[in-house]
């Protein structure tokens, strides 16, 4: 799936951005169901509103594993005022999906030793809260974590769970010998959340909803491939391969990760890799999404650039926030998403396209505290491309705007390039 394919999914979002824009005009409206009105007399205690707020990378950035990297608690000191409350608008851009939201700002208002608010972090999966038109399917979810709360808190109502799909049919999975049924099970054709009234997974509006790396992938790479095969009813077998497939959703395409370990971790893009490489042999068809989110997907950014124009208007500061300037680990999700999103967004100035959005620029800053090793020795050879299948490699949006060593000296150039240093 291109790029831009994953606006022409969305039909809807250019409803909300303009609402984002009445919202920055001073208009009392909503966002995503949550009321917000404009306090004058805030306004006018704000002697110098920012201009510019942050977008901020998490894993690699701020925290390794369940540490904070102390040049982060270093950039909040700057960023804080004497009140504790932030000088700039900042929200969290994580490709962490396997945790809800909340818990995501709790576990970073630990860490960093000051109030995040749930709005104000953007999981890898939170513009799936976008897709109207797929909440109301029979969605198989995969994940792991507060899987089916996130799903409905995303919007997706009638979920179905690998693990209910796997005691329902026992036959299908096979792969770890002391879980395969020791006698041959009856089998059942009464499974509601599958055949529930006649609608299987595939009749009447289903699909498949990836949320993040799973555990045990054999099992849900078999079952996933099971309902796409027998286009949402497994345990059965059909003449000819259905194509297209079931609408198939997903979010974080990161193939690597940095948590403590010396060594980057596999994340859900080597998951997405697996999967499509598996559909592509048995089927001789490419494995499409309908919809595709997490750095560096610019429904991310656009959603991201969203909540930072509204947390500038809940805070009273004048609106709208121009520059975005993107703080990161990862090369291929936060530099090329943060360039991929600047390139959108000069466009869009330059009367290319039609831009509901209010951002002028998003700057791409690239810290070595993660995934990106400065002291590592520089590829002789052109480095093997780790972004996922459908983005493709534009080397020029690899090269990040600087490198720096890490967030708090992103940080203080940013504040000197504004003057607020
Ligand atoms: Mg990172």
């Amino acid at each position: 799936m291109a790029v831009w394919g994953v606006f022409a999914a969305l039909r809807a979002a250019p409803r909300l951005w303009r609402r984002a824009s009445r919202a920055a005009a001073g208009f009392r409206g909503t966002f995503f169901g949550r009321g917000y009105s404009v306090d004058p007399a805030q306004v006018r205690a704000t002697q110098s509103p920012p201009t510019f707020g942050f977008l901020l990378d998490i894993d690699g950035v701020l925290v390794r594993g369940h540490q904070v990297i102390p040049a982060a608690l270093e950039a909040f000191r700057r960023l804080l005022d004497a009140r504790g409350q932030l000088r700039v608008p900042v929200v969290f851009v994580t490709n962490a999906g396997n945790i809800s939201q909340h818990d995501k700002a709790k576990e970073l208002s630990t860490l960093l030793g000051f109030k995040v608010e749930p709005d104000q972090i953007v999981l890898s999966h939170s513009p799936l809260k976008l897709f109207f038109q797929h909440h109301g399917k029979r969605m198989l979810v995969t994940g792991q974590g507060p899987l089916v709360e996130n799903a409905r808190a995303l919007g997706f109502e009638n979920v179905v769970t690998v693990d209910e799909l796997r005691l329902a049919f026992p036959v299908l999975d096979m792969v770890d010998l002391q879980r395969r049924p020791k006698t041959t099970p009856h089998l059942r054709t009464d499974f509601p959340a599958i055949e529930g009234k006649g609608v299987s997974l595939g009749v009447g509006g289903s699909g498949v909803l990836l949320l993040g790396e799973p555990v045990r992938w054999e099992t849900s790479l078999q079952l996933i491939m099971d309902v796409l095969l027998s286009n949402g009813n497994p345990g059965t077998v059909l003449a000819t391969v259905p194509y297209p497939h079931l609408p198939v959703l997903a979010s974080n395409m990161d193939l690597l990760w940095m948590a403590e370990a010396k060594m980057p971790r596999f994340g859900h893009g080597t998951f997405l890799l697996c999967l499509e490489a598996i559909y592509r042999k048995l089927t001789g068809r490419e494995l499409r999404y309908c919809g595709l989110t997490g750095k560096p997907s610019l429904l991310t950014y656009r959603y991201a650039e969203e909540l930072i124009q509204r947390q500038a208007v809940k805070r009273g500061w004048a609106v709208p926030i121009q520059k975005l300037y993107t703080v990161g680990d990862n090369p291929m999700s936060d530099v090329y998403g943060a360039n991929l999103f600047h390139q959108h967004l000069q466009a869009a100035q330059q009367g290319g396209m039609e831009s509901p959005l209010d951002a002028h620029s998003c700057t791409s800053i690239l810290v070595g505290t993660g995934v990106y090793s400065p002291a590592a020795p520089g590829p002789v050879e052109q480095p093997p491309f780790h972004g996922h299948r459908d983005f493709g490699l534009s080397p020029g949006l690899l090269e990040a705007a600087h490198v720096v060593n890490d967030v708090d000296e992103a940080v203080r150039l940013v504040l000197r390039q504004e003057g607020w240093a």
